[in-house]
């Protein structure tokens, strides 16, 4: 998750800066770069900007489903099996 420091941390959407951490949400670095939304990923943006916002919407859904996909990682697997699985399991995310 990207860092929130109150009053030095900007808002990905508006610039501005954050002034509570509870007015914040954080995204974890969960889009490849070159995403065309890759500037919400390990970034920080207020609540209102972010629901506000269509990208910060589609920032949240993808988001959501990155956990989703996450969660269904397979289990009691080797390294090298658990890479292969997340570099398919991802690939939607990619677009
Ligand atoms: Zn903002």
């Amino acid at each position: 998750m990207a860092l929130i420091i109150p009053g030095k941390t900007t808002c990905v959407v508006c610039g501005r800066v954050i002034v509570a951490s509870g007015d914040a949400v954080s995204f974890p670095a969960f889009l490849k770069p070159g995403h065309r939304l890759s500037r919400f990923s390990d970034a920080v943006g207020h609540i209102g900007c972010i629901q506000s916002s269509a990208d910060g919407q589609e920032a949240q859904r993808l988001h959501r489903r990155y956990l989703e996909i996450w969660e269904s990682r397979p289990q009691n697997v080797s390294f090298e099996q658990a890479e292969a699985w997340g570099r398919e399991a991802f690939k939607e995310l990619d677009s």
